[in-house]
This record gives C-alpha cells, structure tokens and sequence, in this order.
C-alpha cells in the first residue's frame, strides 16, 4: 500500500527565471504526472508489485487523467477519492538554460487526505506487506497512518519528504525511515557530508525509537543501519541524465522487495539497482524501469 500525493507538474523551459513583476516568453511546456506517493506507487507498480494507492484527487480533468493513468499501470485506485472541494494538485515548475529550477506547488486535494480516508482503509491496512508513505500529505494523516499499521503490526516505510522536524512518536511507529542527505540533516541536525556523518545520523534516529535506517546517498547508494549490522551499499555506476524521482523509485521498489520477503540488504540491492537505472532516463514516473528492464540490465 502507497500513501501520498498525486500532482500534475507543468514545466516551462526558460531561458532565465522571470524577475518579480516580469513577464517573459518561454520555450516547451511540458506537462508529467508527479508527486511522491503517485510516483512511488507506479515504480512499486512497474517492478511487480500488487499497488493499493491510498490518495485524494481533485473531481477536474488533472484527476481524471491521474486515476486513468494509475490504473493503465495495474494500481488498485479504490481509495483514490475525488474531491469535490478541492483541485488537484499542480506544480509549476521553471527551468532555466542552466537547468536550476523553481517550482511552486498547490497541493489541492493532497491537502485534504484525512485521518477519515485514512480509516476508510484500514481493513486493506491489515492485510498490507508494508505500507508506504511520504510527507507531502497532512502530517496528522501520516500519524493517524503509523498508529493504525503498528496497531495491526504492518511494516509502515516513512520516506520523510519533503523535509520536516517529526514527532517522536511517530518515529517509534516505523519500522524503516528513508531520508536523503539533506533530509537526515533536517530530522537530525548533523551536517552529512561522508559516510561517517550519515551513520550518526541514522544512530541518532535509531535512538528516537526507528527500528531501521537507511540514508540515501545519491551515486554512493545508501547506508543500511539496523540493530544488527551497518553496512554501505553502492548503487551500480552510470551516466545520470535526470535524477528526479531517483528517491521515488528507490522507495517503490524498496518496498516491493521487502514485502516479496528479500532481506532488507537484499532490497536495498534492488532498490538502488532500479533507481540506478531511472536516472539513465528522462522524466520522474517515465523514468521508473519495469521488472524486465531491471532483468536485461542486471544480466
Ligand atoms: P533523492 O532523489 O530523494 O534526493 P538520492 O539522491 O539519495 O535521493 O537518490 C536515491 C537513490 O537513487 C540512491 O540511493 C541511488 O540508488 C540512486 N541514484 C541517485 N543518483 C544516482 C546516480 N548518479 N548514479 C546511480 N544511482 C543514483
């Protein structure tokens, strides 16, 4: 089960970012299904995995081509509500020649994903391998989500994005936390500029009551740190095009592979495989490899 946002990012390609008050001509417009729960649960989708997506949409046209697309990729969209009151959720996003961007989200219906809908499923909660979950939807939601799974003793993976100081109690909840770099200095206040920063980041989550950690770490892979071992693992080499939604694929296939019943070693293997592979391609859910692109690439 993937919980989280579903979003429509409109992208322009500009020579330069608009000054306040500025109007200037861009070049192509490019329109991507995106946010973090949509994205991973098309990755979990694509690599074999059996995707309930838990998510609120807007009743516009952006939530109907979201919910078409989620189910063309064999997602279970039974909680995918449409919500009346609320839009969908847009990202505009700009690019400049430099390929820097600003983007500005509207999270719309993201925003109204309750405890309710939350409730709603709980019975598809029970029979869960894991659930999954980011922060782009009411942090309330995300809790109300990690009580319910540890009440009926599901893995629940929190993939803390966007960056945010936690409840504690939260934290107890999980069994696995997936921060990047940026976000393990944001839940921890340690600067991670090596493998040795990272580690005492994911021991100072441990301590919070984290049963498992692993630290994203761009091209080095991730650090694995659990009550038995730590242990760095590459992610195989290549030549990134576009590393957007890398974590997200991570994530996705990350939880597939736990709940095929892969050690959590074995998965992280697989996850850094997978989103290895995205980066070598454009776009963020274009980008995330099918189980048979995963095989002819491993050999
Ligand atoms: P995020 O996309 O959330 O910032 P990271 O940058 O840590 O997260 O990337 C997530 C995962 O994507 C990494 O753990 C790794 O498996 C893979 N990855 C990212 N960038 C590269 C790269 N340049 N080469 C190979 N794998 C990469």
């Amino acid at each position: 089960m993937v919980v989280g946002s579903s979003n429509t990012d409109m992208v322009i390609k500009a020579g330069k970012f608009p000054s306040p008050g500025e109007t200037i001509l861009g070049g192509e417009f490019l329109m991507n299904p995106g946010g973090k729960g949509a994205n991973q649960a098309v990755a979990a989708a694509r690599l074999g995995g059996q995707v309930m997506f838990v998510a609120k949409v807007g009743s516009d046209i952006f939530g109907q081509q979201a919910l078409h697309q989620f189910r063309n990729e064999g997602i279970d969209t039974e909680h995918v509500r449409q919500d009346t009151q609320h839009p969908s959720g847009v990202a505009l996003i700009t690019v400049d020649a430099q390929g820097e961007n600003t983007i500005v989200v509207a999270q719309g219906a993201n925003g109204a994903l309750s405890e309710q809908d939350i409730l709603q499923a709980e019975s598809q909660i029970q029979e869960a391998e894991i659930v999954l979950v980011q922060l782009e939807i009411p942090l309330g939601t995300v809790t109300a989500l990690t009580r319910l799974a540890k009440l009926h003793a599901r893995k629940i993976i929190l993939n803390p994005a966007p960056a945010m100081p936690l409840p504690d109690e939260m934290l107890k909840d999980l069994y696995l936390i997936t921060p990047n770099e940026s976000e393990a200095e944001a839940l921890t206040g340690i600067q991670i500029k090596d493998l040795t920063s990272a580690e005492q980041a994911a021991h100072t989550l441990r301590e919070k009551g984290v049963a498992n950690v692993i630290v994203t770490l761009g091209a080095r892979g991730a650090l694995v740190v659990t009550d038995a071992f730590t242990r760095h693992v590459p992610a195989p080499e290549v030549k990134a095009v576009d590393t957007t939604a890398a974590g997200d694929v991570f994530n996705g296939a990350l939880a597939v592979a736990v709940s095929e019943g892969k050690s959590l070693l074995e998965s992280v293997v697989f996850a850094n495989q997978a989103a290895a592979l995205s980066v070598t391609r454009m776009g963020a859910q274009a980008s995330a490899p099918t189980r048979q692109e995963m095989a002819a690439s491993t050999g």
